[in-house]
């Protein structure tokens, strides 16, 4: 049956009149198609979310009998309510010159890491490596993640828990994102991404330093602050409020204010007219790493906040995650 059959028998077998439906930005594109195939086919309404949708962290809430979100493997350790994954698979491996390229960057014992999108690749890649004499290790997945080798920009549980069997990592998937957090949670190892767009290789250390130059800048520059704005996120796999609470009472100990500030979306502009001097974000931990330059004030991670309050030294130094055990 296609992943469309599969779909429609869910869409039948819930009795659903109403779908929603959730594209992360690369995917909308196919919105208006799919829209129109499930509602002449299934005969029902269909209510595409044009809300950012950046994970399976953050399924929509939305007036359906049945929610379909696409684009994101769903977080096993989380419940859902009435919502259905549409799996498009990997798209089809043309030829493996991107691999080839990230060879003579690579150590004998690597791990090989990935995204959801790709993750149909690695069985194919890992047998090309090992044909060229490399010891491949692919890491298991933990309750956050839903494949082996799978990253997200929020948990590195599959690079970290290889970390004793090999030297190095070769990531498949395009741009840094992913691959950032175990460059600085595991400094001493190369990581190499194999870019299938581009058809290229590149090692991580440069970004991985300017990364952390700007996050010490960011810490000094919250040395001072009396008052600490903490961000908690409403969004189902984001919400850390007891972390929160934790890091409100930290600041109070060194007698600095902290007040709570709750929203769905993170974004500068509904952060402004506030009195905080600094932010400190526990919805994703991405949001402090990326989208720094666009905020007025210091923005931090928890990690840094303690650095911050002297409670962690900066050469103890960790990416933020959302683990789940
Ligand atoms: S919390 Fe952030 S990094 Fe993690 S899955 Fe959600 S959007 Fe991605």
């Amino acid at each position: 049956m296609t992943d469309i059959g599969r779909l429609l028998e869910v869409i039948g077998g819930r009795n659903a009149k109403t779908v929603g439906l959730q594209f992360p930005v690369g995917l909308r594109t196919k919105a208006v198609e799919l829209a129109q195939e499930i509602e002449s086919k299934a005969g029902v309404t269909c209510l595409v979310s044009a809300d950012p949708s950046f994970g399976a962290c953050d399924v929509a809430e939305m007036p359906v009998d049945l929610t379909v979100h696409l684009g994101h493997a769903p977080m096993p350790h989380l419940r859902y309510d009435r919502v259905f994954f549409y799996d498009l698979g990997s798209p089809p491996l043309k030829d493996l010159g991107f691999v080839d390229a990230a060879i003579p960057l690579l150590p004998r014992r690597v791990g090989l890491l990935t995204t959801y999108q790709f993750r149909e690749w690695l069985p194919a890649i890992r047998a090309h490596l090992e044909a060229k004499g490399f010891e491949v290790h692919v890491g298991p997945p933990d309750r956050r993640v839903a494949y082996a080798g799978q990253l997200l920009g929020c948990d590195y549980h599959t690079a970290t828990v290889i970390d004793g069997d090999v030297d190095g990592y070769l990531y498949i998937g395009t741009g840094d994102f992913h691959p950032l957090g175990v460059a600085i949670l595991l400094p001493d190892k190369p990581i190499v991404i194999a870019d299938p767009e581009r058809g290229e290789a590149r090692d991580l250390k440069d970004v991985r330093d300017r990364i952390l130059r700007q996050r010490h800048a960011a810490i000094a520059r919250a040395h001072d602050a009396r008052t600490f704005g903490i961000l908690v996120s409403r969004k189902i796999g984001q919400e850390r409020m007891g972390l929160a609470r934790d890091l409100k009472a930290l600041a109070e100990k060194h007698e600095r204010s902290a007040s709570l500030f709750l929203m769905d979306l993170v974004s500068p502009e509904l952060l402004e007219g506030y009195r905080v001097d600094a932010w400190v974000n526990t919805a994703c931990p991405r949001i402090a790493i990326e989208d720094i330059l666009q905020y007025k004030q210091p923005i931090l991670t928890p990690q840094e906040l303690e650095v911050v309050l002297g409670e962690r030294d900066w050469k103890d130094y960790v990416f933020d995650e959302i683990r789940a055990y």
